[in-house]
């Protein structure tokens, strides 16, 4: 790939995710991000979006709904609230099964494993109780 020009907008997309835990969309950057850049369109942030996880530099998350985006890089799990869609980080230590699988599937080279969990989150856990 050609070296690529230096953009303030993919910069502060960037940076606005390195900020934030909770996994924004697209939406939600393109929201936060016209107040810095009134003129960008929702398709600059889409397009940076997907140069920066060609890049590896931030990943995609793909859900049941719109797809979120982490800057966040080093291997770890995803929650997502059945309820109301939110992504939070599974730090929890799971023993890496790619080895395993290397060893025993035989129909290419496992890389990496992302692993999803699917559930309630403690907030739509409380509001369901108290209603
Ligand atoms: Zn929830
Ligand atoms: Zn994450």
């Amino acid at each position: 790939m050609a070296a690529l020009k230096y953009s303030r907008q993919r910069e502060a997309i960037k940076s606005y995710l390195c900020g934030r835990e909770d996994h924004p969309t697209a939406d939600m950057i393109y929201t936060s991000i016209r107040g810095d850049f009134p003129n960008i369109s929702l398709g600059t942030v889409y397009r940076n979006l997907s140069l920066l996880v060609e890049l590896g530099e931030i990943r995609k998350i793909t859900t049941d709904g719109a797809d979120r985006f982490d800057a966040r890089i080093t291997p770890h799990s995803h929650f997502i609230c059945r309820n109301c869609g939110c992504v939070m980080d599974v730090m929890v230590p799971l023993n890496d099964p790619v080895p395993q699988v290397n060893q025993s599937w035989g129909h290419g080279e496992v890389e990496e494993c992302r692993m999803e969990f699917y559930g309630i989150c403690e907030q739509c856990k409380q509001s369901a109780k108290c209603s």
